[in-house]
């Protein structure tokens, strides 16, 4: 993919844009691609530099891509609104061809990766509950405040903020070091190179020891060891990134929108759509979240397709679909029947989400059914029922008091008293 057309290839200490931003170790990719951790000689921060393939296409996506994150960036003068910043934004010229970079604030590893350390077995429900607070402050700004549909929110496109300096900290659980701040352009750093590989030996000596107790908003690669991961400690602020696929809910241009696991039923019945697909998928988002599962992962049968799959399983959790919904996509035809009833899956079996909780992840009784009312209010087959972001975090759910926060608040209670 390193050709004509394509990718840029890296090398740590590749200065860009002038000089000003040096490129430090590789974040991560996508399809279009590649993520650099690098250094801003300007401002003296470390920040995520997105390189995108060279070919028209992908220079159009990243324009897209920009046109939205500005918007974005533009509305929130603070950076309080739980998405992504965009820093700058420039061209770079390489070898195979002229790259769009877009600057973004550094952040930490994704949900998934967070799901993933911790073995798939779920988050407590007020890490949970400080998540999905994050996600929804996100996404109330994009739709109230811009008139914004994300598209494709999933566990991979939310971030943890990263509480990590990078200078501070070489090395990743995956062990690789990067190098030190670099002396405001790449040639600075060359005279150096002696005294900042022996520096980072050493701190990456002092790492490796507080690897174990190392929390913070990197979780790190999978490992195969299966102790217990205790996720105390890490904050679980984070925010929404990957505007690849946004749109402005009154000029739409995809028809087929969404990751298959997180499609709103309207997509795939082709009903017309709006903000409320992102509360879709953020129902689905909270739910993997609680149980380490993605709550609809359909597969093609025998004599039925993906898309009448995912229908079925939605049916089996949440209901029997309006038959007025169901029969009303210019795509129903395809999957249901005039009453309603899907043409090649004809017998469900019915599990209710609270029942799902309980019974196949343990969840104590009270706390599953509070979750599932919570969730189950989002999942409304009718697009116009969901409930909107703001009034999500109105819900009793969002607003329970934990344990811990009872606890909390008796110690500052305690403390009051001490002081008064
Ligand atoms: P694509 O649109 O190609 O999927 P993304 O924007 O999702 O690209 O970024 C690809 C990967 O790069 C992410 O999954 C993540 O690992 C990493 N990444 C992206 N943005 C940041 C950021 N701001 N800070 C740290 N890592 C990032
Ligand atoms: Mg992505």
């Amino acid at each position: 993919a390193y050709r004509k057309g394509g990718y840029h290839a890296v090398r740590i200490g590749d200065p860009f844009s002038g000089g000003r931003y040096i490129a430090q170790r590789k974040l991560g990719w996508g399809q279009f691609s590649t993520v650099w951790l690098a250094y801003d000689t300007l401002t003296s921060n470390y920040v995520a530099l997105k390189i995108q393939k060279s070919a028209q296409q992908f220079a159009q996506a990243a324009l897209h891509e920009i046109e939205f994150l500005s918007a974005a960036a533009d509305g929130d003068v603070d950076n309080s609104k739980c998405v992504v910043r965009l820093i700058d934004h420039f061209k770079h010229i390489g070898p195979n061809g002229q790259h769009l970079c877009m600057v973004l604030e550094f952040l930490g590893d994704s949900l998934l990766r967070l799901i993933r350390y911790n073995r798939y077995k779920g988050l407590k429900m007020n890490k949970v509950r400080e998540i999905c607070r994050c996600i929804l402050t996100g996404l109330d700004y994009l739709h109230c405040e811009l008139g914004m549909i994300h598209s494709d929110l999933k566990p991979e496109n939310i971030l943890l903020c990263s509480t990590i300096d990078p200078a501070k900290d070489p090395v990743r659980s995956g062990l690789t070091p990067i190098l030190e701040k670099p002396e405001g352009n790449a040639n600075g750093g060359g005279s150096t190179m002696n005294l900042i590989e022996k520096k980072l030996k050493r701190r990456a000596k002092r790492a490796v020891a507080k690897i174990s107790e190392r929390r913070v908003s990197m979780v790190g690669e999978e490992t195969s060891s299966k102790t217990e991961r205790s996720l105390d400690g890490i904050d679980m602020r984070c925010k929404v990134v990957d505007f690849g696929n946004a749109c402005w809910a009154d000029k739409q241009f995809a028809e087929e929108i969404q990751t298959r696991q997180y499609r709103a039923p309207e997509v795939i019945l082709k009903s017309g759509y709006s903000f409320s697909v992102d509360m879709w998928s953020f129902g689905c988002t909270a739910f993997e979240l609680v149980t380490g599962d993605m709550l609809f992962a359909p597969k093609e049968g025998d004599g039925y397709g993906e898309d009448e799959d995912h229908l079925a399983l939605m049916m089996e959790l949440l209901g029997k679909m309006p038959r007025k919904i169901a029969i009303g996509g210019a795509r129903s035809k395809d999957y249901f029947d005039r009453h309603g009833d899907l043409k090649r899956i004809r017998r469900l079996k019915y599990w209710s989400l609270d029942r799902l909780l309980i019974d196949k992840y343990k969840l104590p009784e009270t706390e599953a059914k509070e979750f599932a009312e919570f969730v189950t209010s989002i999942l409304e087959f009718a697009p116009e029922k969901r409930p909107t972001a703001q009034q999500c975090l109105e819900h009793p759910w969002m607003n329970v008091k934990t344990e811990n926060d009872a606890d909390n608040v008796d110690a500052q209670m305690n403390n009051l008293q001490i002081k008064g």
